[in-house]
């Protein structure tokens, strides 16, 4: 600090020094603030906020009814196809209305964004219960929702090309559940998180998802 101040000020006078560290310092601030400033300025994008990451561990909705959506697991195995199918029939609508676009709040997806994450989940939790089919015991790879969501940048997709992926996707999951073989259905999957599966309950587990994004895009 001292040695800054000093820079500059060959002067011997007092009054001429004092004027030379006020500079400096003065300097010195504007130094600062041309480093720091913008440090701490609003990012420059028109990109939407991104939501808080759902880190929610939603298994607990295998052994209590949603308070949300009123899901109540434990759909008939031979129905849980049928389920998806008629379940995916909430979002699709949704995707063809005026306010497809419209965030009911900055940091809440829109309808379009909710149709892209289910077709997304559908497409993901597909390969999962064909890594359970093949492999009693098998251990799912990680997937970041979230990330996936800015990554793909959902906002900017097209709502009739959304609802008619979506609408092959939730066909693809409905007819791997139906196609489930009786010795199949205990077959057991887990999360990285430890959460444990059988075929069964990841068929609730899906449905689930469905049926609650049906619900937040029904308002
Ligand atoms: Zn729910």
């Amino acid at each position: 600090m001292k040695a800054l101040v000093r820079e500059g000020c060959s002067t011997t006078s007092r009054i001429q020094r004092s004027a030379c560290r006020l500079a400096a310092v003065v300097r010195l601030r504007a130094q600062f603030q041309r480093v720091i400033v913008p440090r701490y300025a609003p990012a420059m994008t028109d990109d939407p906020e991104t939501p808080i990451p759902d880190d929610k561990d939603w298994t607990w909705v295998l052994e209590r009814p949603c308070p949300e959506c009123e899901f109540v697991a434990g759909t008939p195995r031979p129905q849980i196809g049928a389920a998806i199918r008629s379940a995916v029939q909430g979002i699709i609508p949704a995707l063809a209305r005026a306010d497809v676009r419209t965030r009911p709040a900055p940091a809440v997806w829109s309808p379009l964004e909710y149709g892209c994450h289910v077709r997304d989940v559908l497409e993901i939790c597909g390969g999962r219960l064909d890594l359970m089919l093949a492999s009693d015991g098998a251990v799912f790879p990680n997937w970041d929702q979230d990330s996936t969501a800015v990554e793909k940048r959902y906002w900017e997709s097209d709502p009739r090309e959304v609802a008619t992926q979506l609408a092959a996707a939730a066909e693809r999951m409905a007819a791997r559940f139906d196609g489930v073989h009786d010795e199949e259905w205990d077959h057991v999957g887990h999360r990285s998180n430890g959460s444990r599966f059988t075929v069964e309950t990841f068929g609730w587990y899906v449905l689930h998802d469905v049926v609650h994004h049906a619900h937040d895009v029904s308002g």
